[in-house]
């Protein structure tokens, strides 16, 4: 199997901007996979929180694919093989691992959720993403985005109450909010309490990844159920956050790919723990290869892709906040003419 590596530079439409960050240059990376005379693509959205950048990718790219072999249909011996010979690098592994299940699904004729005997028409819908801005630009966005039935508004700010406040007064609409580990335990329950006439559906990590005893503190205090993003990369990490945390946010950029994904929802189910599936900000492939598990999980946010205005690829499509998978082999997705 011949690798290449190269830069998949995309733009947001507007400044997508976080707690922690912001930009509009997304420096992701396509990895594509040639077997056999087909060709299986994945793409990396490196996040440095997690300890990647555009550099690392095609570096742990390169030790990742010496000596591994000429056999996509071997995977999992290929991902085990993986975490002994290097720790960490998880949008590097998706990536690849994206593009053997391409290549899979493509050999085989079949569009990746039929061969896992899964039905996408079952997926939950989308939320849309409303990124921090002044309060009256995000009320406008939130105006703009009428299509989509759920909303995800980014807060983490010193008027968080007042974002909240200004997008309900023009929409009935439910919402979810996702402070990135902006908020103290005792700011958290503060603001949620200050939140509660809002309504809100589910809030996403208020504190810092490591602090549990922050999210006993806040879960103990408030009616709003909590899911965890920074907190959970992998399955391994699931168990430590039984009884302090409601469910968790999958994403395969922390997972390293679509099998740990998939193995991170049945070990969440097996605690009891609710279960969603995000992204970063991605192009149309990498949301596309997530989008083929979505039938597993209770809340999805995957609107990565369009909230960029260069994607180059065709694949999913989300109408009115209901997800539609491409029905062509492997993932479905392809080059934008
Ligand atoms: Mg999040």
């Amino acid at each position: 199997m011949r690798v290449t590596t190269r830069a998949l530079n995309l733009h947001t439409r507007h400044p997508f901007v976080i707690s922690r960050a912001g930009s509009r240059a997304f420096h992701n990376l396509l990895v594509e996979v040639e077997w056999d005379g087909l060709v299986g693509r994945g793409e990396a959205a490196p996040e440095s929180f997690y300890g990647e950048t555009a550099a690392t990718v095609p570096v742990a790219v390169g030790v990742l694919t010496e000596e591994w072999g000429d056999d996509p249909f071997a995977v999992e011996g290929i991902t085990v093989g993986w975490e002994k010979r290097l720790k960490g690098h998880p949008a590097a592994k998706a990536a690849l691992e994206m593009a053997l299940h391409d290549l899979v699904g493509q050999r085989v004729g079949l569009p990746l959720y039929r061969f896992w005997g899964l039905n996408p028409a079952s997926a939950p819908m989308t939320s849309f993403t409303i990124g921090i801005d002044e309060t009256a630009r995000m009320v406008e966005k939130v105006q703009e985005a009428a299509d989509f039935p759920l909303l995800k508004v980014k807060l983490g700010t010193d008027r968080d109450e007042e974002i909240i406040r200004s997008i309900r007064e023009v929409t009935d609409r439910p919402i979810r909010v996702d402070a990135n580990t902006a908020w103290t335990p005792k700011e958290a329950v503060e603001k949620l309490h200050a939140l509660e006439p809002y309504a809100l559906e589910l809030v996403e990590q208020p504190v810092a990844a490591g602090d549990l005893e922050g999210l006993r503190y806040i879960r103990d205090r408030v009616k709003v159920p909590i899911i965890v993003d920074e907190s959970v990369r992998r399955a391994e990490d699931i168990p430590r956050l039984v009884g302090y945390v409601d469910g968790i946010n999958i994403k395969l950029m922390k997972s390293g790919g679509l099998r740990e994904a998939l193995r991170m929802i049945h070990v969440a189910r097996a605690h009891g723990l609710r279960v969603m599936l995000g992204s970063m900000i991605e192009s149309s492939l990498a949301n596309t290869a997530a989008a083929h598990l979505a039938a597993l999980v209770d809340y999805v946010d995957l609107d990565g892709h369009l909230l960029i205005e260069n994607d180059p690829f065709r694949g999913l499509r989300v109408d009115r906040g209901r997800l539609v998978l491409p029905d062509r082999p492997g993932l479905g997705v392809e080059p934008r003419t």
